[in-house]
């Protein structure tokens, strides 16, 4: 599942937004100002990142400049007419931005287009001969079914989301849990190996000594 962050003062627009978001599946996170913001940064990985720039605490300015070294893609939100604005959040690095006040239907467009230029929001993912479809869950391997447990196809997207990347085993296991990484690696490790066994894939998913794994494509 797609992890969306949205650091926005003003909460009915901020609910707008998750309302939206959550609907349409994706997993969505809210911060009413910019301190809260830097903190769900530091402490979760997201896919993406909503960004009103008039916040209280630390500015949206601010937050993208820490957020940019990252890769992490931006969407900026801003006031109506405020060129200026647009301008410098493009210069310093920003995917997109939406003018207040905006429909919620192009929200949802832009989102998916940052999203699908990221390579993030394919429905379907290949990688040679395993296919996967995240919309009906459903895996192949040379043009067989392969059976996955709920978290196995999870991880597996999130694997292939970060194909050659070495992925932490508390960022890995929070994304796909979704609950707070207490060091037991036992059920992330047991998931993992059966992965690379229904996948044949004990070569291509390579453990990263004390850090974590990296599916290798
Ligand atoms: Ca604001």
């Amino acid at each position: 599942m797609l992890n969306i962050l949205v650091v926005e003062d003003e909460q009915a627009i901020a609910n707008l937004i998750y309302v939206k978001l959550s609907d349409e599946g994706y997993r969505c996170a809210c911060a009413f100002d910019g301190k809260r913001g830097a903190d769900l940064i530091e402490s979760e990985t997201y896919d993406l990142i909503l960004l009103d720039i008039m916040l209280p605490e630390i500015d949206g300015y601010e937050l993208l400049e820490y957020i940019k070294p990252m890769g992490t893609p931006v969407i900026f939100i801003t006031a109506k007419g405020a060129v200026d604005d647009r301008i410098k959040g493009l210069k310093l690095g920003a995917d997109d931005y939406l003018v207040k006040p905006f429909q919620i239907g192009e929200l949802s467009a832009r989102v998916e287009a940052v999203l699908r230029r990221y390579g993030k929001s394919e429905k379907q993912l290949t990688i040679e001969d395993v296919f996967v479809d995240t919309e009906s869950r459903q895996v192949t391997k040379s043009g067989k079914a392969v059976e996955l447990t709920v978290k196995e196809f999870d991880l597996l997207v999130e694997l292939i989301h970060n194909k050659n990347v070495a992925l932490y085993r508390d960022r890995l296991y929070e994304k796909v849990w979704g609950e707070p990484f207490t060091g037991e690696t036992r059920t992330l490790d047991t998931h993992i190996q059966r992965l690379r066994k229904k996948l044949d894939w004990e070569a291509r998913i390579k453990t990263i000594f004390r850090i974590g794994y990296r599916l290798e494509v």
